[in-house]
């Protein structure tokens, strides 16, 4: 790729920007059907693996939330996007060593998993004197092999995590089932608006429980349904990606 990102792989914006509209008719489409405000589900752009030019076309057309996977993409890419308004997130799983690789560049990390990362999180943002926001991130389809908290230790983690002034909890995250069938995803979801709904009522101090991060290209319609905050869409708006799944989510079944 050159220093534009979009040499060889030559990329279509007009495709790009019609993939946005239909993703987002889907999200209208499924918003009514369950009686919601689309206005109530924003849509964030899988970002891994994209070369600079469709991020920029996606984002130009108006979108406003973006998230990558890996800490190696995080700072080139949100660098060279630095011109554009929008929110920077993080949805890969976080080793405690790339910390500091990654925290200048967003605002919030969806894939809080365990104690030791919060930990650390804290440390750091206190020594720059910072917030961070942060998602914590459930493995609600228990397959061995995706991150994310065991559903029964989740009140406890949030009841740890909300003594750590520096961090604060605005929802859960999953990824949900990996299925052809959407409605084999959908006990998955629904467990995490469970969640959610458990850890509001413990109260804790500084934890707000408004986001739920769940719905993909494949299940979106479903994860709405199920009370979806936040769909995170990647192949359906920006096509298939040339780098296994497996990547990122080790051990997973679809890469
Ligand atoms: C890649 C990715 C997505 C988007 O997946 P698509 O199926 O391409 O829409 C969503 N969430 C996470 C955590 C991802 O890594």
């Amino acid at each position: 790729m050159n220093a534009e990102g979009q040499s060889g792989n030559g990329f279509d914006p007009e495709l790009i920007r019609a993939n946005i509209a239909a993703v987002r008719a889907r999200i209208d489409a499924a918003s009514e059907s369950a009686g919601r405000d689309p206005g109530s589900v924003r849509l964030l752009l899988a970002t891994k693996t994209q070369p600079l030019g469709p991020v920029r076309v996606a984002i130009e057309a108006g979108e406003t939330l973006v998230a990558e996977n890996r800490v190696q993409e995080v700072r080139p890419k949100f660098e060279a996007l630095e011109d554009l308004e929008y929110e920077r997130h993080f949805i890969g799983h976080l080793q405690s060593n790339k910390i500091n690789a990654l925290v200048p560049y967003i605002s919030c990390l969806q894939s809080l998993d365990r104690i030791s990362l919060a930990l650390k999180l804290q440390k750091r943002l206190e020594r720059e004197d910072e917030q961070l926001d942060v998602l914590l991130q459930v493995n609600t389809s228990r397959e061995d092999s995706k991150f994310g908290l065991d559903p029964a230790g989740l009140a406890d983690f949030a009841t740890e995590v909300s003594k750590l002034d520096r961090l604060h909890v605005k929802g859960l995250m999953t990824i949900g089932l990996f299925t052809d069938d959407q409605e084999k995803a959908r006990p998955s979801l629904r467990q995490l608006r469970e969640l959610r709904d458990e850890v509001r009522e413990l109260n804790l101090e500084g934890v707000e429980m408004n986001e739920l991060s769940m719905g993909m290209s494949g299940d979106l319609e479903v994860a709405i349904e199920e009370g979806s905050t936040i769909v995170r869409v990647g192949s359906a708006i920006f096509g298939s990606r040339e780098t296994s799944d497996s990547d990122y989510w080790p051990g997973s079944a679809n890469g």
